[in-house]
């Protein structure tokens, strides 16, 4: 195997979670002829990766079923060195017609909280300098939560795009990107307004927009706001 090849496996198990792996020994190294001495093992993640080279490594993704509906791969919108990104859940028919993440009536709505908030705090914030992804990256058909398989192979390119951007917190948008990146399993009710960690980076859960538009969740959306505040005055103070 090749350092390259050993390389993704390594990245793929990382982003499974699993942090430890032990290497059987076969042979010891002095009877291996020198081409086969064993590699050393390159970092989990390359210090080179950029956001170009994950968009190639995805390329026409055809990974898991939800490439076989989608019309556009919606990667990501914004400041790519931003120390604030917002995870939604996949895109919607809007996102999946256009490429570019919450640009729909919950984008619209996304994007005042976002703004509007950052006025209201004295910070001068706006939707572009800050990063927007989601989970998975092509349109789950109507609009259905993406399975854990379908989570599981595009949280890879999800998870490299976080690590390559490096932000100060995340902020969760719903249950589907709560999980996916606290690996909790509770509600987002019980785990809204609550700092939790995807490795080392705090991650602040709050509803998702969509939930909010609800006419009934009036409520949600006054937490939501608190929450945003919270995430703002942390990464911005
Ligand atoms: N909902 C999401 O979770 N993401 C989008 O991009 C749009 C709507």
């Amino acid at each position: 195997m090749d350092a390259d090849l050993l390389h993704r496996y390594l990245e793929f198990y990382q982003d499974l979670g699993i942090k430890t792996l032990y290497r059987k020994e076969l042979v010891s190294k002095s009877e291996l002829p020198p081409t086969e001495l064993p590699a050393v093992l390159p970092p989990m993640t390359p210090a080179s990766d950029t956001l170009l080279q994950i968009i190639q490594d995805m390329g026409d993704c055809k990974r898991c079923r939800l490439h076989e509906k989608r019309n556009k791969i919606v990667f990501g919108v914004g400041n790519e060195q931003s120390p604030l990104v917002f995870v939604g859940e996949g895109p919607g028919a809007d996102e999946d017609a256009q490429g570019i993440p919450f640009v729909g009536r919950a984008g619209q709505l996304l994007t005042q909280m976002i703004e509007g908030t950052a006025k209201k705090e004295g910070m001068d914030l706006l939707r572009k300098d800050i990063y927007i992804c989601n989970v998975v990256k092509c349109r789950p058909p109507e609009n259905r939560t993406p399975e854990p398989d379908e989570m599981a192979t595009c949280g890879e390119f999800l998870f490299r795009q976080l690590t390559t951007i490096k932000p100060k917190a995340v902020c969760a948008l719903g249950g589907t990107a709560a999980r996916a990146l606290t690996g909790h399993k509770e509600g987002v009710m019980k785990m809204r307004g609550k700092w939790f960690k995807w490795r080392d980076i705090p991650v602040m859960v709050t509803y998702h927009p969509s939930y909010l538009l609800r006419p009934y969740n009036q409520d949600a959306k006054r937490e939501a706001w608190e929450d945003l505040k919270k995430v703002l005055h942390f990464v911005y103070d």
